[in-house]
């Protein structure tokens, strides 16, 4: 088991940042921990990492004891803290080298998390010379260094340009083919970008833990599209999997398929096949995001 959190409660004080919260995550996946701000993420992921206590409860992680095994958690865990701090004015290997005589690691490690995170044509500059993604690379890498079974991210896209988002993403899917990746967001698009679990917390709560298919199944596929000229309904019901069509105004019409797979290349082959011009190609896929903001309103 990778992870195990079992009746797990947080008080800051009076404040109760989560609340009797149990979940496993039992093979190498790549496990989205979904919740707006504030609704304790950063607060599992400290405990997780030993980081933290917790009030009450218990958990394992690559089945040892988070009280009693700390030392053999901390060996089985790589974090990537949400405000990583590194120091700017240090260079990325000088910043890694330290790190692997922090943790006992041989230096020859070193150049392997480099070339791993794709830090390669970076590695001689200054931490401060970095692009914010670099600098999630060297936080990836140094999360790496002593090749931990389990890598624990907070928020590891936040604050990335478009660009840097695809990279790290990739970067993070590559990880997660051999370790357990358990990342926090408060967007649902990184869940449905990276993830084949999602867990979701809202106030202390897991509200949700579902994987991706079990979520999209069951789901239909809604898209949009606009021709340059009309185009009969009984004409767009040819298409394989359709179930609907409607022609909601002037030459838009919104087709519904009876899958949850991506539909939009076929309708473009379609259209190209039969010398329809498509004007706007759009997919109507907010199933996912509203039942993220169904389950974390505000209730009273
Ligand atoms: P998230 O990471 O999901 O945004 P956090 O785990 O950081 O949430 O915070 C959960 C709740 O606990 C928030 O209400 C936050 O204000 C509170 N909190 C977090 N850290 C502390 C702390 N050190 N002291 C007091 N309250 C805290
Ligand atoms: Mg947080």
């Amino acid at each position: 088991m990778s992870i195990e959190v079992s009746n797990i409660t947080k008080l800051y004080g009076e404040q109760k940042a989560l609340n009797a919260i149990s979940f496993k995550v039992s093979k190498p996946e790549i496990v989205g921990f979904l919740g707006p701000n504030g609704a304790g993420k950063s607060t599992m992921m400290k405990i997780l990492t030993t980081y933290l206590e917790p009030s009450e409860g218990y958990a394992k992680v690559n089945g040892f004891d988070l009280g009693s095994e700390k030392q053999k958690v901390q060996q089985s865990v790589g974090y990537l803290p949400e405000h990583n701090p590194l120091y700017l004015e240090q260079y990325v290997k000088e910043y890694l080298a330290f790190n692997a005589g922090v943790y006992g690691v041989k230096k020859s490690r070193v150049e392997e998390v480099i070339e791993l995170t794709g830090l390669t044509p970076e590695a001689h500059k200054k931490i401060g010379q970095l692009s914010k993604g670099y600098r999630q690379r060297v936080g990836l890498a140094n999360a790496l260094l002593h090749n931990p079974d389990v890598l624990i991210l907070d928020e590891p896209t936040t604050g990335l340009d478009p660009n840097q988002l695809v990279d790290i993403r990739h970067l993070i899917k590559t990880i997660g083919e051999t370790k357990t990746v358990f990342l926090s967001t408060h967007i649902m698009q990184e869940v449905e970008a990276m993830c084949d679990r999602v867990i979701i917390i809202n106030k202390g709560e897991i509200v949700a833990d579902k994987t991706l298919k079990e979520l999209r199944g069951g789901q239909e596929q809604v898209v949009i599209v606009e021709f340059d000229y009309r185009v009969e309904d009984a004409f767009l019901l040819k298409l394989p999997k359709v179930k609907q069509v409607i022609n909601t105004h002037d030459f838009v019409y919104e087709i519904t398929f009876s899958t949850s797979e991506d539909m939009r290349s076929h309708v473009f082959d379609f259209a190209h096949d039969n010398q329809l011009k498509i004007l706007q190609l759009n997919q109507k896929n907010e199933s996912l995001e509203s039942l993220f903001r169904e389950l974390t309103k505000n209730r009273p």
